[in-house]
């Protein structure tokens, strides 16, 4: 649970994540190089005093979570597309969380409307004492009634300082926990709606990894990337292109990182997709839950 002084602290670090959303969708154009639009926006907090809570991740399509460009990714979005752009802010171990989809050609508007609408009615009845379960079915049945799935093993959660995934879960459809919500808390909402079969497993591309521990290891330039990841990203989760200085190819980079997970120095979050390769749309805000009723900090 967060004191006065912390909350203020999750207030300002939520703004700060609003906005910088708002920076990457005025970027987010067909023919737009997601590498420029999280180098712009990774920056556009730092400038302003603050660390991403993670890298930017810019999932298309059928990638529900954790796509972030690569060293020298040349991916451009397309007028097609359906994007995902989610990113947090970080001070002194205080963390936001929020997400925002678009669509450029409409063609999956029903997906958006759903997840918009599902965290809307969410919101609308978070207050202290609410079952999450309870939470999930309304999310489920705002989805469904747009024509989507609810993807069933994402969704929101807790965020509590230095921790950005705590108890509780909270479902995108009636998972009968019996956990409720409490006055005080800091919980994300977040929606996912696909044209797929509802599920999402991990992909074979992995741009962000978590520090774990120091461990011994051999080859000389794995050792010097371990020792710049527990300077730099102790804490929160980074993304290898910010490591592009470390090695001398991009090769031995990501050869040093390999050895890194092996030795349990790093822990790898790769890219999730949709297991039947539908579409997929992700609304998400974090809010504090009060007597009555819960504030968005996200704004
Ligand atoms: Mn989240
Ligand atoms: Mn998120």
């Amino acid at each position: 649970m967060y004191d006065d002084n912390g909350i203020k602290n999750v207030e300002e670090v939520g703004a700060i994540a609003y906005k910088a959303l708002a920076k990457a969708k005025e970027m987010a154009k067909p023919g737009a190089k997601l590498i420029d639009i999280a180098g712009a926006v990774e920056e556009f907090v730092k400038e302003r005093g603050f660390l991403p809570a993670f890298p930017l991740n810019l999932s298309v399509n059928s990638e529900a979570a954790h796509y972030t460009p690569s060293m020298d990714d040349e991916r451009a979005l397309d007028e097609e597309d359906i994007l995902k752009i989610d990113f947090g802010a970080a001070k002194d171990g205080f963390l936001s969380d929020c997400a925002v989809c678009v669509d450029f050609s409409g063609t999956h508007g029903n997906l958006i409307e759903g997840v918009e609408d599902a965290l809307s009615a969410a919101i609308s009845m978070i207050k202290a004492g609410v079952r999450t379960s309870d939470i999930g079915r309304e999310i489920e049945k705002v989805i469904t009634a747009k024509g989507g799935k609810p993807i069933k093993n994402l969704g929101g959660h807790g965020i509590e300082r230095h921790n950005l995934h705590s108890d509780p879960f909270i479902p995108n459809f009636n998972d009968g926990s019996d956990a409720v919500l409490e006055e005080g808390m800091v919980v994300a909402v977040e929606p996912f709606a696909t044209d797929g079969r509802g599920l999402v497993t991990e992909g074979s591309t992995c741009e962000i990894y978590q520090f774990a521990e120091e461990a011994g290891v051999r080859q000389q330039t794995a050792r010097q990337l371990m020792a710049e990841i527990a300077r730099s990203y102790r804490d929160e989760p980074f993304a290898v292109r910010w490591l592009a200085g470390t090695a001398q190819s991009k090769f031995s980079l990501y050869a040093a990182i390999q050895e890194l997970v092996r030795a349990g120095v790093i822990e790898p979050h790769p890219t999730l997709v949709e297991i039947g390769n539908g579409f997929v749309a992700q609304a998400e805000a974090m809010v504090v839950v009060e007597k009555d009723g819960c504030r968005i900090l996200t704004k």
